[in-house]
């Protein structure tokens, strides 16, 4: 039996804006054969046995011609796969989604269509520009700008009179454009925004009027692929920006942490326009022996306290309880606390309370904001394998009995070295971040030069000590020793 073709539209850009049913699409397909518009990231859904095919693409170079495109369709649709064509935008605004779809029925091959968001409209509003505006913009048309002088079908008369216009595929024809638009009687004064790879943190958008645009596009070198935007309404950028002015915009700001530690610091630096690359140096894995931690899971009501200095932490003894046969009802006894919001919120999620979070969120801060006398107190530290030694050390001078038992330790992650080092190198890193000592080691372990320029971001002070002494020179250091005080740092810093 045959399969089916779904002809998807993968939005322009940002991996945010494609439709649920298109992702639903992605990960179901046995194929997929995408363009260069789409973006990378949307891939990584796809099932792992997936069949990647890229048709490629830029205007002047196709890599694979529309005959060989519909052929590979029908084909791999005859193989009975189910296949997803990926195109940018939306697949039937300049996308030739409507010649495959012929050619499928013409082979009695069932298709659908998922439409796409068109970057002819979502390239301007990531720009701050609506293409209509009640009251400034009655009629809106989008145009292809690749075609020019005798084979040209356009009615430049009819599209000069358009309020807002926009093209697409244009930049190397703009000085044609703008000359047929003037021509046909628009005032050389009219604003015009060119946007390129609009919704992408690498977004760059060029404004000016018809009188100057080509002038400024060939000085800045401006490049395809871009909208240009032509009306009024370009204007309303000045008022309504939102996007490219975000204080972290385009910056490129690579994360160290463990990859199941790293999203929750990505997706805030996405959210001030950041573009996070995950280069996860160190791992969590199990300790050689849960030995010390089971026996003191076993006396565990003759503890006064239990102190978490990691979300890790949490998580080992939770784990270990399992394996055990146990739960947390069994944690019974000692009061609990946390060296950090984090911390404590992993606590928290058991449903457990949490009678202790420093108000600093160090160490040093536990002993100090202690909130019992230590004196004679037993207290069990479950932590990793090679941490400080502040807290149990201080404890122990105030007189407390403190067992720490090894509940998980960090390791080296082994990740592309060579790739990132090469960025970093060459100055595509803007900013490097560290959440803690172990990150900075394994780093510059690895990666022991860093150029000049390069923003050095550490948590904490203890974090920042560790850089220090590996020659990595903090330039920002958190005042809240967390993810959310650390991008703040960073945001004030660049702002
Ligand atoms: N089907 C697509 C358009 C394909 S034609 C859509 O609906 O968006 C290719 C042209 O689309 C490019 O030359 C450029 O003009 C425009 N384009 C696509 N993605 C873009 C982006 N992220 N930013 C700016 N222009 C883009």
């Amino acid at each position: 039996m045959n399969g089916k073709v779904y002809l998807i539209g993968a939005g322009p850009g940002d991996p945010g804006l494609l439709t649920i049913k298109g992702l639903e699409c992605i990960c179901r397909a046995d194929v997929i054969v995408y363009d260069r518009l789409v973006h990378p990231a949307l891939l990584a859904h796809a099932r792992p046995d997936v069949e990647l095919i890229y048709v490629g693409k830029a205007s002047s170079a196709h890599t694979m011609k529309q005959d060989d495109i519909n052929r590979l369709l029908v084909d791999k649709a005859k193989e009975g796969k189910t296949v997803a064509r990926l195109k940018g935008g939306d697949p039937f605004v300049f996308g030739r989604g409507g010649e495959e779809a012929e050619v499928l029925v013409s082979e009695g091959i069932e298709f659908e269509v998922v439409p796409g968001i068109t970057s002819a409209i979502a390239a301007p509003a990531y720009a701050g520009i609506p293409v209509t505006q009640r009251g400034l913009v009655s009629t809106l048309g989008i145009i292809t700008g690749h075609e020019k002088g005798e084979d040209s079908r356009i009615n430049w008369a009819a599209v000069a009179g358009l309020d807002t216009i926009v093209f697409l595929m244009g930049v190397e024809n703009l000085p044609n454009i703008v000359s047929e638009l003037v021509k046909n009687g628009r005032d050389p004064s009219t604003p015009v925004a060119l946007v390129r790879w609009g919704t992408r943190t690498e977004q760059e958008t060029l404004v000016g009027t018809l009188s100057d645009i080509v002038e400024k596009a060939q000085q800045a070198e401006f490049k395809s692929p871009a909208v240009t935007i032509v009306g009024e309404v370009v204007k309303l950028r000045e008022k309504l920006r939102w996007f490219d002015n975000r204080p972290l915009f385009g910056k490129k700001v690579l994360v160290t942490r463990s990859r199941d530690q790293a999203s929750e610091l990505s997706e805030l630096l996405r959210q001030y326009g950041a573009e996070p690359i995950e280069f996860p140096v160190i791992k969590i894995s199990p300790p050689e022996s849960f030995d010390e931690l089971d026996s003191a899971l076993e006396r565990i009501e003759k503890y006064d306290w239990l102190l978490f200095t990691s979300a890790n932490g949490v998580r080992a003894v939770i784990d270990q309880l399992r394996e055990l046969g146990r739960d947390v009802r069994w944690l019974k006894g000692p009061k609990v606390g946390a060296i950090g919001p984090k911390t404590a919120e992993a606590i928290q999620s058991l449903g457990v309370r949490v009678d202790f979070v420093p108000q600093e969120f160090v160490a040093e801060a536990v002993v100090r904001e202690f909130p019992d006398d230590p004196k004679g107190k037993r207290i069990l530290i479950p932590r990793a394998k090679e941490a400080r030694e502040v807290i149990p050390e201080k404890l122990r001078e105030l007189g407390a009995d403190v067992d720490v038992v090894t509940s998980y330790k960090t390791e080296a992650e082994e990740s592309d070295v060579a790739d990132v080092s090469d960025r970093i190198q060459a100055g595509e890193i803007d900013i490097i971040t560290f959440t803690s000592s172990s990150t900075v080691r394994m780093f510059a372990e690895r990666i022991p030069k860093v150029p000049e320029g390069v923003i050095i971001a550490c948590i904490g002070p203890i974090t920042a000590e560790t850089a220090e002494s590996l020659g990595l020179k903090p330039d920002v250091v958190a005042e809240e020793y967390t993810i959310e005080g650390l991008v703040k740092a960073l945001v004030a810093k660049c702002a």
